[in-house]
C-alpha cells in the first residue's frame, strides 16, 4: 500500500504546496481523498495512473477540497474510461456534478455512482468490499465535513513458492486454497497442510484522513488504533486563535487526536500559506510534541509494507519539477541580454 500526498496546502495553491488531495494506492486500485484544483497536474508528476482511480472521497465542499473534481471526471470521459467510478461526499456533491455537466453540455459514459452521505458523530461503514471497509464520521468544521478511514480485513499469509514448487504443487487453485488456509489433497494422494507452506494471516492496515476539522472526539473514535493518521494542521500552536475562529487544528490538536486514538504514525497536512516563508515552524513544534511524526510535503510518498515500518520517499519518480539549482539556471537563461 502506498500513500501519495498530491496536495498538502490549504485554501490557495502556492509554489510549495497544492491544495488538498491524497491518493492511496492498494493492489490495483487508487482511492483519492479530496480533489482540489490542480490535482490532475500533481497526479501527472506522481507515479500514479489516473485510470486506476476507482473511488473518490470528498470531505467537504470548501473549494480547496473539490474544485479539481469536475476536471478529473471530464478527463476520464475524454480518455474513454469504461471502469466504474464511485464518489462519496457530503450532500450537494451530486448537484455540483450535475450542474457542471449541464452547463458544459458534457455527459459521462462510464458508470458513475455518487453517494451523498449524511453521517453523525458515530463512525459508520459506507462501503464493504472483500478486502476492506470504508468508514466515515462527521467532524467539526465551519460547514458539514466528513473524515474517512480505510480499514483492511485480515489478509492471507504468504505462500512459500519455492517449497510449493519443490513439493510439486501446481500453480492455480491448489495454491489459492493453501493461501486461504485450507489443507489440500494432491492427485497422488499426498495431503498438504496449509500451515506448512503459508505464514499466518497478516493483520489489515488502517489509514485515517481527517481534514478540515478542529479537535473532536469523533476524530478520536474514527482514528482508533490506526496505523497512519493523516490530520490537518492548518496553523501552528501560536495561531490557536485563528484555528478556533476558522474551526481548524493546530499541531497540538492533531497530536491530541493521535495520542488519544493510540495511532502508530501521525502525518500532518493542510498547512496554511502563511508558513511559506517562515521556516518549518510546524515541523519543529511537531518534533517537540511527538517525535517521529511527519509534516507532509507535496509528492511525498509513504510506502506501507504488509508488515513492518512505513518508508517515506520525498520525491515522486516521475516528478518533472526542476530542482532548485535548475530553476536558477532557467531564470538565468531567461534574462534579457544586456
Ligand atoms: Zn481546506
Ligand atoms: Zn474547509
Amino acid at each position: 500500500m502506498e500513500l501519495v500526498f498530491l496536495g498538502t496546502g490549504s485554501a490557495t495553491p502556492t509554489f510549495e504546496r497544492n491544495v488538498a488531495a491524497l491518493a492511496c494506492k492498494r493492489e490495483r486500485e487508487v482511492l483519492l481523498f479530496d480533489c482540489g484544483e490542480g490535482t490532475q497536474h500533481q497526479i501527472i508528476r506522481s507515479p500514479l495512473k489516473r485510470s486506476r482511480i476507482r473511488k473518490i472521497l470528498i470531505t467537504h465542499l470548501h473549494g480547496d477540497h473539490f474544485y479539481g473534481l469536475i476536471g478529473l471526471l471530464t478527463s476520464f470521459q475524454l480518455n474513454k474510461r469504461e471502469e466504474p467510478l464511485q464518489i462519496f461526499g457530503p450532500p450537494g456533491i451530486a448537484e455540483y456534478v450535475r450542474f457542471m455537466k449541464r452547463i458544459s453540455e458534457t455527459d459521462f459514459n462510464y458508470p458513475l455512482k455518487i453517494h451523498e452521505l449524511t453521517i453523525g458523530k458515530e463512525p459508520q461503514t459506507i462501503l464493504e468490499t472483500t478486502e476492506y471497509w470504508l468508514e466515515a464520521v462527521r467532524v467539526r468544521h465551519r460547514i458539514y465535513t466528513l473524515a474517512y478511514s480505510l480499514v483492511e480485513k485480515l489478509r492471507p499469509g504468504r505462500l512459500n513458492a519455492a517449497l510449493a514448487a519443490e513439493l510439486g504443487i501446481p500453480e492455480g487453485p491448489e495454491r489459492r486454497l493453501l493461501k486461504e488456509g485450507r489443507d489440500i489433497t494432491l492427485k497422488d494422494g499426498r495431503i498438504i497442510s496449509s500451515g506448512d507452506l503459508v505464514t499466518p494471516p497478516l493483520p489489515g492496515r488502517k489509514i485515517v484522513y481527517i481534514t478540515d476539522s478542529t479537535y473532536t472526539t469523533a476524530s478520536v473514535d474514527l482514528a482508533r488504533k490506526a496505523d497512519i493518521l493523516i490530520h490537518e494542521s492548518t496553523y501552528d500552536n501560536d495561531d490557536r486563535k485563528n484555528a478556533r475562529r476558522t474551526q481548524h487544528s493546530t499541531v497540538s490538536d492533531a497530536v491530541q487526536v493521535a495520542r488519544e486514538a493510540g495511532v502508530r504514525d501521525l502525518i500532518l497536512t493542510h498547512v496554511s500559506s502563511r508558513y511559506l516563508n517562515r521556516g518549518n515552524v510546524i515541523q519543529e513544534q511537531l518534533e517537540q510534541e511527538l517525535p517521529g511524526a511527519v509534516l507532509a510535503a507535496d509528492l511525498m510518498r509513504v510506502v506501507i509494507p504488509a508488515s513492518g515500518r512505513p518508508e517515506i520517499i520525498y520525491r515522486a519518480r516521475n516528478s518533472s519539477r526542476p530542482s532548485r539549482k535548475n530553476e536558477k539556471d532557467m531564470c538565468a537563461m531567461r534574462k534579457p541580454e544586456q
